[in-house]
């Protein structure tokens, strides 16, 4: 079978590979979607460990059961399945708890998941290791909703920690509106009534953010005094309860920093490798400061409900298998818009 592997350092190529066989208690997966992650091209900028063996890209899962390891008794052959990410022990406390992207043996591992350091899903058929990673998708198609399985649990995840400040009195603040910020305000308009102000550097964004129901919309892409300048007219003193940012560059490090309120949530899910000068002083009394992790796998069933009910929607384009190394190409310069899927 085909597969979109990992090699070396900036070094993807599509290899034939012998179509893997499921173990006791495995379970052989036939893709129907893989999508196309920022995240891979981090991966990809930094190559595998020394020695590891190069492995399958794709941690962004969907497809049908297509063979059962020995012992697997709760999948039929044929049943729609989303595979979910972050793949913890299984055994520890927040892994019990449904939350294997906080796996407390995490660090021990280089394989965070199928995709990450193990085979993932841009391949015909992937292996999952356990049946409790999968979560049946009854009438949703592979194609409709690998994407969400990152694109959606991620910000998902970042706005359900601070749920109790998201109130209808409140501001929240989403800051770069990608394939994550356009979804986070989603979630924020159907689940929470809170006030969402959308900022970014493109028209063009700021247009989806309003599409999908920001109340405010704003550039960033200028002196970070008139940006905070902006908001604050639009929140009055208090600011924002929340900021949510998916960039985590220098200036919206800044940007966050200022913009946040007494007692509020700075959220950074952005992997912009920026940095910031801390001082205690730098941020108002009480505002935390958290980088979350992806989510847990309840959370995921929470956002295959949202798409069920249809209050979600991802902007896909579906791209053959063949095509992978050209998409991560147009990735890599921003030439991809909402979400590319490879459909192998
Ligand atoms: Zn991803
Ligand atoms: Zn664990």
């Amino acid at each position: 079978m085909k597969a979109v592997r990992l090699h070396a350092k900036n070094d993807i190529r599509i290899d034939e590979i012998e179509k893997p066989k499921p173990k006791a208690g495995e379970i052989l997966i036939k893709i129907g979607a893989a999508g196309v992650c920022h995240s891979d091209l981090h991966l990809i900028h930094m190559g595998i460990p020394d020695g590891a063996p190069p492995f399958t890209l794709g941690h962004e899962n969907a497809g049908w059961i297509a063979e059962l390891g020995e012992g697997v008794t709760d999948f039929q052959i044929g049943e729609a399945v989303m595979v979910y990410g972050p793949w913890g022990c299984g055994h520890c406390a927040p892994c019990q708890q449904s939350m294997e992207n906080y796996c407390e043996h995490q660090s021990k591992s280089p394989i965070l998941g199928g995709g990450l350091g193990t085979n993932g899903g841009m391949a015909e058929y992937m292996i999952v290791p356990s049946s409790r990673l999968l979560i049946p998708l009854h009438e949703l198609q592979p194609e409709q909703v690998a994407p969400l399985s990152d694109a959606a649990l991620t910000p998902y995840h970042a706005i359900k920690r601070s749920s109790s400040k998201i109130t209808p009195s409140s501001f929240v603040f989403v800051i770069g509106i990608g394939g994550l910020g356009h979804m986070a305000v989603q979630i924020l308009k159907k689940v929470y009534s809170a006030t969402i102000i959308a900022g970014d550097i493109a028209d063009d964004k700021l247009e989806l953010a309003k599409k999908y129901g920001a109340d405010y919309v704003v550039r960033t892409d200028r002196d970070t005094n008139s940006v905070v300048e902006e908001i604050t007219h639009i929140t009055g003193v208090k600011k924002c309860a929340v900021v949510l940012d998916f960039v985590g560059n220098n200036p919206t490090l800044v940007l966050g920093a200022q913009t946040v309120g007494l007692n509020g949530d700075w959220t950074v899910v952005g992997l912009g490798g920026g940095k910031l000068d801390w001082h205690c002083m730098n941020q108002p009394w009480g505002a935390s400061l958290c980088t979350p992790y992806w989510g847990s796998r309840v959370e995921l069933m929470e956002v295959l409900d949202l798409k069920r009910k249809g209050l979600i929607d991802i902007e896909y384009t579906t791209y053959p298998l063949s095509q992978a190394l050209e998409i991560y190409d147009k990735l890599a310069k921003g030439q991809i818009k909402g979400r590319a899927v490879l459909t192998p």
